[in-house]
């Protein structure tokens, strides 16, 4: 819920913060007045400079969403930090053995891992989110574990 509430509120101030933008932009190029029997185009399309304003506009628009979702792709589910230690994992020549290649993100505090395919071939795929128990020591101790000891 925390995550989902922070890209919320990026993308609320990313679009206050163009919107603004588009405010400033239009006060700067104000609208032609229209005199009695006259036609006034409008200014998209047919001011040239205004016309290349709105442009740059939307240019920043596209790039500023990107931006907010490409950030919060490597953001931790649980602490809202962003994911380090990229490890590639598999390998092409040995796929078959290993797994195609992937590249693993971990959250430095232990809240989970993030794999992510190196190399998409149909489209953009959603990366895999594998969360880890809170305690640390439980995952270290089970991996020395026999499996016939009793704790
Ligand atoms: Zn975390």
């Amino acid at each position: 819920m925390r995550y989902w509430a922070y890209f919320a509120a990026k993308l609320v101030a990313g679009g206050a913060l163009l919107y603004g933008l588009l405010v400033a932009l239009n006060s700067a190029w104000p609208a032609e007045v229209p005199h009695f029997f006259t036609y006034v185009p409008p200014r998209f399309g047919y001011d040239l400079p205004f016309t290349l304003a709105v442009l740059v506009w939307f240019l920043l628009c596209t790039g500023t969403f990107y931006l907010i979702i490409w950030d919060q792709r490597y953001r931790c589910r649980v602490c809202l930090r962003r994911l380090r230690m990229p490890v590639e994992t598999g390998s092409w020549s040995r796929m078959l053995q290993f797994g195609r290649p992937r590249i693993e993100y971990i959250c430095t505090y232990g809240h989970g891992t993030l794999k992510e395919d190196e190399l998409q071939i149909s489209g953009l795929e959603n990366p895999e989110w594998t969360p880890h128990s809170d305690d640390l020591w439980e995952e270290l101790c089970a991996s020395s574990k026999e499996p016939g000891d009793q704790p």
